[in-house]
């Protein structure tokens, strides 16, 4: 997402520069995957080492995410049951962290 290979290319990130980047089921990324979208998203840059070479690519992109309120996305709905338990609406809620995206 943040771009990278051997001689490092731009990511998602890069791609998004002065647009949008939309995350669906943003659940479902890992959450390593997320920590690294804290950095460019502060600095509206991203830079990407490798052992040959260094490069910084532009990253000021908005940053829009979607997720269900539980795995089987009905919790909360009057027309249907949510069949989760609470232990797994937790355990997706939890996939996100609560510090990861704060805005100062
Ligand atoms: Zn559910």
């Amino acid at each position: 997402m943040i771009g990278g290979g051997r001689i490092p290319r731009p990511g998602e990130i890069s791609l998004a520069h002065f647009g949008i980047l939309f995350l669906d089921e943003l659940p479902e990324f890992k959450k390593s995957t997320l920590e690294v979208l804290r950095g460019p998203l502060e600095d509206r840059k991203v830079t990407i080492s490798r052992v040959n070479s260094t490069i910084t690519y532009p990253s000021n992109f908005m940053l829009i995410a979607s997720m269900n309120p539980c795995p089987c996305g009905y919790y909360g709905c009057d027309n249907h049951r949510c069949k989760c338990s609470e232990q797994a609406i937790l355990k997706y809620m939890g996939q996100i962290s609560r510090t990861t995206f704060r805005s100062n």
